[in-house]
């Protein structure tokens, strides 16, 4: 069975991912059976990540086995759908420096997932993290900065060809800029570093004046 399921409904796409930790819920998704397999309900709503798979971000990005880097974690909602599509032979690397949100992390994700690693600090500076090179970059930590913050992350942790994933919030950068002109500075600083820009998805309806990048280096 796949880890990530995609099931067409009165002309909507919903998402399923395989619960990594059967009858364990993370927050208020739905359980459901296929095949004998259970899985989570994936709400696009409340992922940038689901929300930009529906909008044509390939399935693969994130695959069996993938050792992924998830800067700005939360409280692990959408980085627990990021565990099932990974697998219990991949691994998240967690880093949240919001005490609050990080321990709720800790506790309802990391010490029940056991694909997830998670590290309470500043993705600022990624030396107080040891990690090894993993094959993804997610980055979603809304700052003005994050795009130098993401590639700091990329420079010293991300295999040559890896992935990096940018969710680009427009007003946490400017609020004044038209969000399109926004993306695409923000896309020209990944270029400028290295990175090949393979698609910009704007993730409306789900967010407003958001865009997820996706590149390689
Ligand atoms: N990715 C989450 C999800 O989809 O469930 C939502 C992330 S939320 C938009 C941004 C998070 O990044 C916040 O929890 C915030 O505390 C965290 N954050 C912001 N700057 C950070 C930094 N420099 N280092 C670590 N975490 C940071």
């Amino acid at each position: 069975m796949k880890n990530l399921l995609r099931e067409e409904k009165n002309g909507r796409t919903a998402l399923l991912t395989r619960n990594l930790v059967p009858g364990k819920r993370v927050y208020n998704e739905d359980l459901l059976l296929r095949d004998g397999v259970e899985y989570r309900t994936w709400d696009p709503f409340r992922s940038k990540l689901a929300a930009a798979i529906i909008k044509g971000l390939p399935e693969g990005t994130i695959g069996v086995g993938s050792r992924v880097l998830y800067l700005g974690a939360s409280t692990g909602t959408t980085a627990s759908h990021v565990s099932d599509l990974v697998g219990p032979s991949g691994m998240v690397i967690g880093v949240e420096f919001a005490p609050r949100v990080a321990r709720e992390f800790v506790e309802n994700v990391a010490r029940v997932r056991g694909n997830v690693v998670p590290f309470v600090a500043d993705a600022r500076d990624p030396s107080k993290y040891s990690v090894t090179e993993v094959d993804v970059v997610y980055c979603d930590i809304a700052q003005p900065d994050q795009t130098e913050i993401a590639i700091a992350n990329c420079r010293r942790l991300l295999k040559k060809g890896g992935t990096l994933i940018l969710v680009v919030k427009a007003r946490s950068i400017d609020v004044l800029k038209d969000p399109g002109v926004v993306f695409a500075e923000e896309r020209k600083k990944l270029e400028g570093a290295g990175f090949k820009v393979r698609s910009v998805i704007e993730l409306s309806p789900f967010e407003k004046d958001h865009a997820l990048v996706y590149s390689t280096i």
